[in-house]
């Protein structure tokens, strides 16, 4: 094999423009065998499934990130971030799960980070109940409002924190992780509310001027390299602005504050505060948006410099590097979306990468404190639980062929995971396009990225050829039955309902016949309001009233955002986008009324009452567009369902209904099932009534404990 410059193997495949990102580099005492970097990242696992997240980041490892970090982990029981989930290393006995997962990683040539956190302001307590400290008395700051507050940190607080600080820097050092960090970062812990001005009111040494500010990460990364720098990495993450001006941590001071630490660490990560501001999803930032803010702070330090921005494009990574932006692609959606990304470069194999689409779909695993789920792997956190692999599956257990009803995520993941598997398969799309609901609705505003779900598969897809992809063909039962083929996955999709069922009305809401009334369905083919006053009634609380709002608003319609909730697409919380959406909304002109349920539909207004007090109020319109629920287009299923006595002379078997054809949900649920479909066929059967995934329960005391 080829050598590169910089000594590592070369692959024959490999574009040698890219050879630049296959560089090592040197962190403190060790080195990385490339310029991937899996920067820290929450997954809802944690400590609660050890052995999942484990298998997860040696994945990554596998798939050639160089550096794979795990998310935070508390290094002392005083701050906690409860319902969080995420690592702890309280004391010795949290070593063995953190061990387990720097195995999983090492065991594939990469180096494990550790990002130890202590959220001071940011961790209620509410597990430990310990009071919460931080630089001022301040209320908790959080993503939930607890009615805690920190207490101010005396002198001896500091000593102790700096200690516990250490203790776990020696911990993460026993577990095996090569890089040690020092979190900063986020508006996310103690030390970057020392930081800043916002949270640091302090009169002593640790307050005022920059040089006291700093002081306490100057002490703490010191601490960290004198323990363990011999053979541990001490990186430092850090947020180069908090995008408030000068009232908050700003570009300018942050500089400052590099310039003044800039060989302190091994390594300087540089973010944007907060997390919404550093992982903004495709409708609100571009790839790259960070670049503005983190080009220059290589020219403050000699020390290697990583950073962000949900990086996709090999050429961009390139550039980043060779013009001296970054000297590590940091990843973190890109990594969850293809944990091969590296790999694949390395093979030559560009057109495979599964590119993030920035959906955030995987920050809601945190919010929701349940295992990260992503659109585009559907294989992300069932590494372990189901035994997948984001690019291996395993061969057909037999050559009986399958027909796939409907080309949307669901249909196109099954198609793309049983060709791969060797299955005869082929796939009727009722459309000229394949994509389903994807290519729709990234034709909306700021939704474009999202066909890469559909791109991905479909480029996989035609690979095969296996897979016979038959566009512009809606198929009966007639057709399904005169196929002949013994498997038939109904992938049909939904329709928006235009009865305003949903989570505030179960029954249909009352309209004058002379009123207009829209579905998200009807806007998305094309059909758009007669009238110029628009309420757009909003009782689903995802992205899509929002989407079909700008729209409105876009092309002049005087536009009214409508929603029984207390904001704007309240469920986006759990994807960072809520205040966005708010403000986007805002911005357009649109009104946005909340707290008040439609009561009735009139030709030229609605009648809404208030969810708290029933009072009512009538606003005009001249029509509305109902976004509440859809209805699976089940048609197909139903009537192959009633003839069943036909199928076994037409050669059918089974008939299995996935995605939003059986119930709709996110496009992260459908890409699901389509996997789960394409994984399970011909897998011998499990006992009826067992859980079908492998989970970890925590280990019982002894009785004598109790
Ligand atoms: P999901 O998210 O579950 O994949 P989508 O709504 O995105 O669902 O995709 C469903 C796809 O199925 C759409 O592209 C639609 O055109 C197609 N479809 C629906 N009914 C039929 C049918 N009878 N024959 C072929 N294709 C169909
Ligand atoms: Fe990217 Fe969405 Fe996957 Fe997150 S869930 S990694 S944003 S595609």
């Amino acid at each position: 094999m080829p050598v590169t410059a910089g000594g590592a193997p070369r692959h024959p495949a490999r574009d040698p423009r890219y050879d630049i990102l296959f560089e090592p580099v040197r962190i403190g005492p060790v080195t990385a065998r490339n310029r991937f970097y899996q920067v820290p990242h929450c997954n809802g696992m944690g400590y609660r499934d050890p052995t999942a997240l484990a298998v997860m980041r040696g994945v990554k490892a596998e798939g050639g990130w160089a550096v794979v970090c795990t998310e935070q982990a508390e290094f002392h029981y005083t701050s906690e971030i409860t319902p969080f989930i995420e690592l702890r290393l309280w004391d010795d006995k949290d070593i063995p799960a953190l061990a387990r997962m720097v195995d999983q990683i090492h065991r594939h040539g990469s180096l494990a980070g550790i990002e130890l956190a202590y959220n001071g302001m940011n961790g209620p307590n509410l597990y430990s109940r310990e009071v919460p400290m931080g630089p001022a008395h301040l209320p908790i700051a959080t993503f939930t409002n607890e009615p805690v507050q920190a207490r101010r940190m005396d002198r001896s607080d500091i000593r102790n924190l700096r200690r516990w600080h250490l203790d776990g820097v020696k911990r993460a050092k026993r577990a095996g992780f090569d890089l040690i960090y020092v979190y900063a970062a986020h508006g996310l812990g103690f030390l970057h509310h020392f930081l800043s001005r916002r949270f640091n009111d302090r009169t002593d040494e640790y307050g005022g001027p920059i040089e006291n500010r700093i002081r306490l990460l100057c002490e703490i990364t010191e601490d960290a390299r004198n323990a363990v720098g011999d053979t541990c990495a001490i990186p430092i993450r850090i947020s180069v602005d908090e995008l408030r001006g000068t009232a908050g941590l700003h570009r300018a001071e942050v500089e400052d504050m590099i310039g003044r630490m800039a060989e302190l660490p091994d390594l300087w990560d540089v973010t944007l505060a907060g997390w919404d501001n550093d992982s903004r999803t495709s409708r609100f930032a571009d790839e790259g948006h960070e670049e503005d803010f983190i080009r220059g702070i290589k020219r403050l330090t000699t020390r290697p410099v990583v950073g962000v921005g949900r990086y996709t494009s090999v050429d961009r990574m390139v550039s980043l590097v060779r013009a001296g932006v970054l000297d590590l692609i940091g990843a973190a959606r890109p990594s969850i979306a293809d944990p091969f990304l590296p790999k694949k470069v390395e093979e030559g194999r560009i057109d495979d990468i599964r590119e993030c689409i920035g959906c955030n779909i995987c920050v809601s695993g945190d919010f929701t404190q349940s295992p990260i789920r992503c659109t585009q792997n559907p294989t992300m956190a069932e590494e372990w639980r189901k035994g997948w692999h984001p690019e291996r599956v395993k061969p057909k257990a037999s050559d009986r062929p399958v027909l796939i009803v409907g080309g949307g995520p669901a249909g196109l993941e099954a198609a793309q995971v049983l060709g791969k598997r060797g299955y005869p398969v082929t796939l009727a799309e009722a459309s000229k396009e394949l994509g389903g609901r994807v290519l729709v609705e990234s034709r909306l505003p700021g939704l474009a990225a999202w066909i890469r779900v559909r791109d991905y598969r479909q480029g996989q897809i035609r690979k095969l050829a296996n897979v016979d992809v038959y566009l512009d063909n809606r198929l009966t039962a007639d057709d399904v039955l005169g196929f002949g083929t013994p498997r038939v996955v109904i992938a049909t999709g939904s329709t928006w309902r235009a009865d305003g069922v949903g989570r505030c009305h179960t029954q249909p809401i009352q309209v004058d016949a002379a009123a207009e009334v829209l579905s998200p369905s009807d806007v998305m083919a094309g059909r758009l309001p007669r009238g110029r006053r628009v309420i757009v009634w909003d009782d689903d609380h995802y992205y899509m009233a929002g989407v079909i709002a700008e729209l409105l608003a876009a092309r002049g319609y005087a536009t009214t955002y409508l929603t029984p909730a207390a904001e704007a697409s309240t469920w986006t919380r759990a994807t960072l986008e809520q205040h966005f959406i708010q403000q986007r909304l805002l911005r357009a002109g649109i009104t946005i009324t909340t707290n008040r349920a439609i009561e009735a539909i009139a030709a030229d207004h609605v009648t809404v009452s208030c969810v708290f007090t029933d009072e009512r109020a009538s606003l005009p319109a001249d029509a509305v567009v109902l976004v509440t629920a859809r209805l699976p287009e089940e048609a197909l299923a139903l009537e192959l369902r009633a003839r069943s006595a036909e199928w076994a002379d037409a050669g059918l078997e089974t008939v299995t209904v996935i995605g939003d054809a059986l119930a709709p949900a996110t496009i992260a649920h459908a890409t699901y099932a389509g996997r789960r479909y394409g994984e399970e066929l011909d897998q011998a059967p499990s006992e009826e009534d067992t859980v079908p995934f492998r989970r970890e329960i925590a280990g019982l005391v002894p009785n004598d404990d109790i």
